[in-house]
């Protein structure tokens, strides 16, 4: 997998800021843009968070190329709506070489995995087959599996990467997205660290496991106890 952060709102904490800095008081969102100290804007990103007047983050957008995950992941981002994608086509593009995506449980067990290279191998050998045939893409691809890679690129608010984050970064998230979402979540913080600052999943932001699983090692290291 590799996630690169593309493109991002220019000083995304300034512009967050100013924004609730204009909500508080009389003066313009341009002048508190202009005037703000460092200071400022730790105070107000901090107090915008914590009261849950998470609006102001949507001033904030952050733009990802991602590449070598599954179909099977891109199915679960594509899930989170307040976000705008664009994905490589299957109609458009004819897969060439295909490196499928292999789960660690499976890659780990010798025999697991050839038996597993074999069906995608099939799958792989059949789509060629049906492109050779004169069957166009968009149809050939039903036979490719899950594991198929794929590219996207995606579009978030810094709101919405928080719910992201709150789902995806959590250990009942799926391993592969939950990869995908900790990269995400690492890129961001180098660039707003502290609008992500305590993002992740519920656990981290809102102390609760909605999941209410009190054995998994993120609860226990978070909390250092196993039950509520
Ligand atoms: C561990 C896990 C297991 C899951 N299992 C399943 C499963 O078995 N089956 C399945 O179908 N999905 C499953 N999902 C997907 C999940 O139900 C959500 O579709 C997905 O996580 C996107 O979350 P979201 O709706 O909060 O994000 P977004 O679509 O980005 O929405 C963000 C927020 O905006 C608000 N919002 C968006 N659209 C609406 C709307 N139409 N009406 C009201 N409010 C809205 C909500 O507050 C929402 O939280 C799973 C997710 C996780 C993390």
């Amino acid at each position: 997998m590799k996630v690169t952060l593309l493109s991002f709102t220019p000083d995304p904490e300034r512009v967050v800021a100013a924004s609730a800095r204009q909500c508080y008081s009389k003066f313009s969102a341009t002048r508190a843009l202009r005037d703000l100290t460092d200071a400022d804007i730790q105070r107000l990103l901090k107090k915008v968070i914590e009261s849950g007047h998470h609006s102001v983050l949507e001033h904030a957008s952050f733009t990802f190329a991602i590449e070598g995950i599954s179909r099977a992941c891109s199915h679960q981002l594509v899930r989170h709506r307040i976000a705008s994608y664009s994905q490589q086509s299957q109609r458009y593009v004819k897969l060439d070489e295909i490196d499928f995506i292999i789960p660690e449980s499976i890659n780990r067990d010798d025999k697991l995995r050839s038996e597993f290279y074999e069906a995608l191998e099939l799958c792989k050998t059949c789509y060629k087959k049906l492109l050779e045939e004169g069957v166009p893409a968009e149809d050939a691809r039903y036979v490719l599996p899950q594991a198929t890679p794929t590219k996207i690129v995606v579009t978030m608010n810094a709101r919405s990467l928080m719910n992201f984050f709150e789902l995806r970064c959590c250990l009942s998230a799926q391993w592969e997205i939950r990869r995908l979402a900790e990269e995400m979540l690492s890129l961001v913080k180098q660039v707003a660290p502290h609008i992500f600052e305590n993002a992740g999943p519920f656990c981290v932001t809102r102390k609760v496991c909605p999941e209410k699983k009190y054995e998994c090692p993120k609860w226990i290291e978070l909390y250092k106890k196993s039950t509520v």
